[in-house]
């Protein structure tokens, strides 16, 4: 007997916050517009606190519409894998591991979801879907220009150069020092890894892509062009970006706290905010650089710091910072910076309220190391950017966001090769902060935000590309009653 019921979707998310939260923004966005019932799936590294809290706070708020399943931690995973794996080995690991937990949570539902959307890191729970007979999909919660060089990347045949750039056909041509390293090993499992995504992603109903027509209308149509990448895409891209944590809305924080009053109490656009995302850590070297270079630009400042490691920038990601100390940061900061910074700036340990900071009128500039949600968060409150790139595909993201959106300006130096000196980090901030060149960068981001916003609202280009991509793959009798009584 069928049974009629609510319609009922499943979402997967692999480790780390920045996979996890646009996540939880799509699954929000899909019970809001489409009226759907929605299951999010986590792989999670560690007990988490800001993971729990993001997971709890819209299933408190839509009790029987989000729940949320949390994969228990698979111990083993780092024991298997060599110390000096790349990090996109590591989450496909991870993933892998936590595949078994992921197909019995399934099993155990009584009402089974119609369909499974992955993100780009979890493409082997494509299999499980078909197990269950659910439709598939992929959510690259990454821009276009990222998805493309995915798809692009196994049909490359010749060497690829650091000195040359890399041609994607009618795409922007990428600097080949901004591509991710596994580029320049063929025989390494990252780049094996990297190809068995590219080819997993075709194999789906539907890609949705974190990204809108305006900042990426050339790569969107380029794989929307049978000239160009559509054969290599297979199946429908639909951009329905930006999907973004905003402040004040449910899971995200609004509190009055010592920061946001000390924020209250600034001028509109005074303070820069400085942050390197969920995972990225910087050498102790830097860490002191920075202090000084905030110090001597005599600029506001909200900072959050995570103990220094060295050679490893994305050591927070797998939380191998925790293993120094969450309190102890001053001492890692130059004698006498928080006496002398008090009034000045603002010192968070480890974590921040990121939406609702970049999202208060007294900020700025963003110091960022271009992680695509941060970017995102940082386009949708027209907050311009010093592009601070450190691991992944920051650096690509870095150069548009520098040379073609011209909303950020780039270090000269290039971060993740020597160290970014004090007077270039205090000129940048000046640049950006009370120079004309950075009010220019400031008008510039606001119309990004703008076009962010039109893209949003009902008849816009995201709003209408997640209608067609439920109405041309059927969302509405996708989750229709196909549940049968056991
Ligand atoms: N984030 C935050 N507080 C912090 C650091 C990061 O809320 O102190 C959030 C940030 O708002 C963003 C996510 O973590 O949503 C980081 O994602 P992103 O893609 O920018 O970088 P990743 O951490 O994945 O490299």
């Amino acid at each position: 007997m069928v049974i009629p019921s609510i319609a009922h979707i499943s979402l997967l998310a692999s480790p780390g916050l920045g996979h996890l939260i646009p996540m939880v923004e799509l699954a929000k966005r899909l019970m809001a517009q489409h009226g759907l019932t929605v299951t999010v799936f986590a792989v999670t590294t560690e007990a988490n606190r800001a993971e729990d809290e993001l997971l709890q706070a819209p299933a408190l708020a839509w009790p029987g519409l989000f729940s949320a399943v949390v994969l228990p931690k698979v111990v083993e995973v780092s024991a298997q894998l060599e110390a000096n794996a790349a990090i996109l080995t590591r989450l496909l690991a991870m993933v892998s591991a936590a595949l078994p937990n992921l197909r019995s949570s399934i099993a155990s539902m009584k009402i089974k979801p119609a369909a499974l959307i992955v993100d780009l890191f979890a493409t082997e729970a494509i299999k499980i879907a078909e197990e269950f007979n659910m439709k598939k999909y992929v959510f690259v919660a990454s821009n276009a220009r990222f998805l493309a060089y995915t798809l692009y990347f196994p049909t490359v045949e010749k060497e690829v150069k650091r000195d040359e750039p890399f041609r994607i056909p009618g795409c922007e041509p990428i600097p080949g020092e901004d591509l991710l390293e596994l580029t320049f090993s063929p025989s390494g499992r990252a780049h094996q890894d990297f190809i068995r995504i590219s080819r997993d992603i075709t194999a789906v109903d539907g890609i949705l892509v974190n990204t809108w027509e305006e900042p990426e209308h050339k790569t969107l149509g380029s794989l929307r062009d049978n000239r160009f990448m559509k054969p290599m895409a297979k199946v429908p891209v639909y951009s329905v970006g930006p999907v973004v944590r905003m402040a004040g809305t449910v899971g995200s924080t609004k509190t009055k706290t010592e920061l946001t009053e000390w924020l209250d109490g600034q001028e509109d656009n005074s303070v820069v905010y400085v942050s390197f995302g969920s995972g990225g850590t910087i050498s102790t070297e830097q860490t002191m650089e920075i202090a000084w270079g905030l110090e001597l630009s005599k600029q506001k400042f909200v900072w959050v710091v995570r103990p220094p490691m060295e050679n490893d920038t994305a050591a927070s990601l797998f939380n191998r910072v925790h293993e120094h100390g969450t309190n102890e940061f001053a001492k890692y900061l130059p004698d006498g910076f928080l006496e002398r910074t008090h009034k000045v700036g603002i010192v968070v340990p480890m974590w921040a309220p990121q939406e609702e900071i970049l999202s208060h009128r007294s900020i700025g500039g963003f110091v960022t190391h271009c992680g695509w949600n941060s970017t995102l968060e940082s386009i949708v409150n027209g907050v311009p950017m010093i592009a601070w790139p450190l691991y992944a595909e920051q650096n690509m993201n870095a150069t548009m966001l520098a040379l073609e959106l011209n909303v950020a300006i780039r270090p000269e130096t290039k971060p993740t090769k020597r160290l970014v000196k004090r007077e270039e980090i205090a000129k940048m901030l000046r640049r950006l902060m009370v120079d004309e060149e950075g009010a220019g960068i400031r008008t510039r981001a606001k119309e990004l935000k703008e076009s962010a916003n039109k893209a949003l609202n009902e008849g816009g280009s995201s709003f209408i590309a997640l209608s067609k991509a439920s109405d041309t793959n059927c969302f509405c009798c996708l989750f229709q009653p196909t549940i049968r009584a056991s």
